[in-house]
């Protein structure tokens, strides 16, 4: 059997596919289907025989799943060829049940449905891709790989929110975590870098994408992560508040008149970088820092204040730390958005180099002084590889 899985990402409205050697990591062909629903979608695909980017209109998620088959005919590698071991799917809430992949079964897709209320908007489109890739591939074995499994290894003080304790226990509101799947990646490939075992490794992991979160990870376990029931608590994100005053979610109702559906929409879609500075694009909000724009810097400068927070927090967390490691799309790119965070921490032991910073590169590399004693690591993430890897341990 080869060691190839196609890994799926459904959501709401897009489908994200990649053909993933798990041993290797190469991906052959990635594809992406997007605006399921709408008038007009668009579906893009890249493999050996070259890309296709094309507008169609895309019905709902099974049609998705046939149009990406349809490339891997059209644009290869045949998946008749390949041999697929097994389709991954990434599932994002997997609640307090899963600390593991799972084989997906009926009883597993109960379960997943049953935490939808946990995850409203990603839960069901999971779901949607689950039931659609069973029924395009129904001999074939699937595994649910859940974005919260990673941190279920975190003790009751920190996964506890200091509210009535019935409404943990009944109702399951307590802090789960996320981005699980390209924390294990990320700690493994630090290790390596290090070359040291993980299980001797105390790390503040710093995942800066769009959704952006930290987590503490002692001896390759989860101890503490800044997302919470939901991905809404912690860092500043793209589009999302991060950690606010609970009380503010009272005053916007009872001030501005605000409804819950307004308010959720707000903290989740219109806040963070969008909120302070009108754009979620690190990218064009670092060029109109640069150029002088002051709500860009201001932005800027909370996002990164909020991030040197949580490295002081996880340190103490964690009492030594051998690494920091910044990973995603902010974290690998923005030499700016390090040196902020971790300016003036030389007294914890942190001391970035320079120009390792600011020089660019792909790999996985040390941003650090040799004498540094954190070093500082970037780390490229790679989820989809993870994924693959999980689905083919747990089929074997
Ligand atoms: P991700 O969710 O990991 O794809 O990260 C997306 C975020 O990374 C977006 O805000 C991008 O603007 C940002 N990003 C990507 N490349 C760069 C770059 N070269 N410099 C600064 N930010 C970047």
């Amino acid at each position: 059997m080869s060691d190839y899985v196609l890994v799926i990402n459904a959501g709401s409205s897009s489908l994200k596919y990649s053909l993933v050697d798990a041993a290797s990591g190469a991906a052959p062909a990635v594809g992406l289907v997007e605006q399921i629903g709408e008038a007009e979608g668009h579906h893009s695909h890249r493999g050996p025989d070259g890309e296709l980017s094309t507008k169609l209109k895309v019905e709902n998620h099974e049609d998705a799943l046939r149009a990406a088959l349809e490339a891997f005919s059209s644009h290869g590698p045949s998946l008749d060829d390949v041999e697929l071991a097994a389709i991954g799917h990434r599932v994002v809430h997997g609640g307090a049940r899963f600390g593991d992949p799972a084989l997906i079964d009926d009883e597993l897709v109960a379960a997943v449905t049953e935490l939808v209320p946990l995850a409203p908007l990603h839960n069901p489109a999971n779901l949607e891709g689950i039931e659609v890739a069973r029924r395009l591939f129904p001999d074939l074995r699937q595994v649910a790989v859940f974005d919260t499994a990673f941190h279920q290894t975190l003790a009751p003080e920190a996964y506890t929110y200091a509210l009535p304790l019935e409404l943990r226990d009944d109702h399951g509101i307590r802090r789960y975590g996320f981005h699980g799947t390209s924390y294990a990646f990320v700690a493994a490939e630090a290790a390596r870098l290090l070359d040291r075992d993980l299980a001797d490794l105390n790390l503040i992991v710093l995942h800066l994408g769009n959704g952006c979160s930290a987590a503490a990870i002692r001896g390759g376990e989860s101890v503490d992560t800044s997302m919470g029931m939901t991905p809404l608590e912690g860092l500043v994100m793209g589009t999302r508040s991060g950690d606010l005053d609970p009380a503010i979610h009272a005053h916007l109702a009872r001030e501005l008149g605000k409804s819950v559906a307004e308010i959720d929409q707000l903290l989740n879609h219109g806040s963070g970088l969008k909120g302070l500075a009108g754009g979620n694009d690190f990218r064009e909000l670092s060029e109109r820092r640069e150029a002088g724009d002051a709500r860009a810097q201001l932005a800027f400068d909370v996002y990164c204040h909020r991030i040197k927070k949580y490295v002081g927090a996880y340190y103490a967390v964690l009492g030594t730390v051998d690494a920091i490691v910044f990973t995603a799309g902010v974290g690998q790119h923005s030499a700016a958005a390090r040196a902020a965070s971790l300016a003036n921490l030389e007294r914890l032991g942190i001391e970035l180099d320079e120009s390792r910073n600011t020089a660019s590169g792909a790999d996985a590399r040390r941003v650090s002084a040799d004498d540094s004693p954190v070093a500082v690591l970037v780390v490229p993430t790679n989820e989809e590889w993870q994924i693959a890897r999980e689905t083919v341990a747990l089929i074997r």
